[in-house]
C-alpha cells in the first residue's frame, strides 16, 4: 500500500478525545482553532496500528488552539500527559518576568514602543497558558493517567513518570 494512502487510512481511525473539557483547546484553554493528533499520525503510522488498538492504544483528536499546535509541531510526543508536560516547559520559558510600567513604555522610542507593548501582551496571554497547562497537568497526575480516555496500562511507558516530575 502506497504511504500516504496508508497515512490516510490511520488518520481515518482518529477520534474525538472525550473526558476532558472540550470546549476550547485541551491543553490551555484558549479557542480552539485546530484539532492536534494523540499520538501524532506519523507516530501511529509506525506502529502496527490494529495490534495498538487491540491492546487499548487510543487515536484521539484534541481540539487545539494553533499556539500549542504549532509549538507541538513534530516532537516526539505520544501521549497527552507528555505533550502538557512539553507545553508547560515551553510557556514557562517564554515568559519573562519583567513587567513594563506605562510610563517605561511611554518613555520608550517611537520604534520601539509597539513591540514592547505587543511583546507585553503575548507574555499575559503565555501566563494565562501556562496556568490552565499546569492545572490540567496536576488533574491528570491525580488521576494517574496520562490520557484523560484511557488507563495507564494502555498507554505509553514513562509519560506518567514525566508528569510527576515536572508537576
Ligand atoms: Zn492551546
Amino acid at each position: 500500500m502506497p504511504k500516504s494512502k496508508y497515512r490516510q487510512e490511520v488518520a481515518f481511525l482518529y477520534r474525538r478525545a472525550t473526558g476532558i473539557d472540550l470546549g476550547g483547546c485541551a491543553y490551555c484553554g484558549f479557542p480552539r482553532e485546530c484539532l492536534d493528533h494523540v499520538p501524532p499520525l506519523r507516530i501511529a503510522c509506525d506502529l502496527d496500528v490494529q495490534e495498538f488498538i487491540k491492546h487499548g492504544g487510543r487515536l484521539l483528536l484534541y481540539p487545539s488552539c494553533a499556539e500549542c499546535n504549532s509549538f507541538l509541531g513534530k516532537r516526539d510526543l505520544p501521549a497527552y500527559g507528555q505533550r502538557l508536560a512539553f507545553l508547560w516547559e515551553r510557556y514557562g520559558q517564554l515568559i519573562r518576568t519583567k513587567t513594563w510600567e506605562r510610563w517605561e513604555i511611554a518613555e520608550l522610542g517611537p520604534g520601539l514602543r509597539p513591540y514592547i507593548a505587543a511583546r507585553q501582551k503575548a507574555n499575559a496571554r503565555w501566563i494565562d497558558k501556562l496556568r490552565v497547562v499546569e492545572r490540567r497537568l496536576i488533574e491528570l497526575d491525580l488521576q494517574g493517567r496520562e490520557n484523560p480516555d484511557q488507563g495507564s496500562e494502555a498507554g505509553f511507558d514513562g509519560s506518567a513518570a514525566r508528569i510527576r516530575a515536572v508537576g
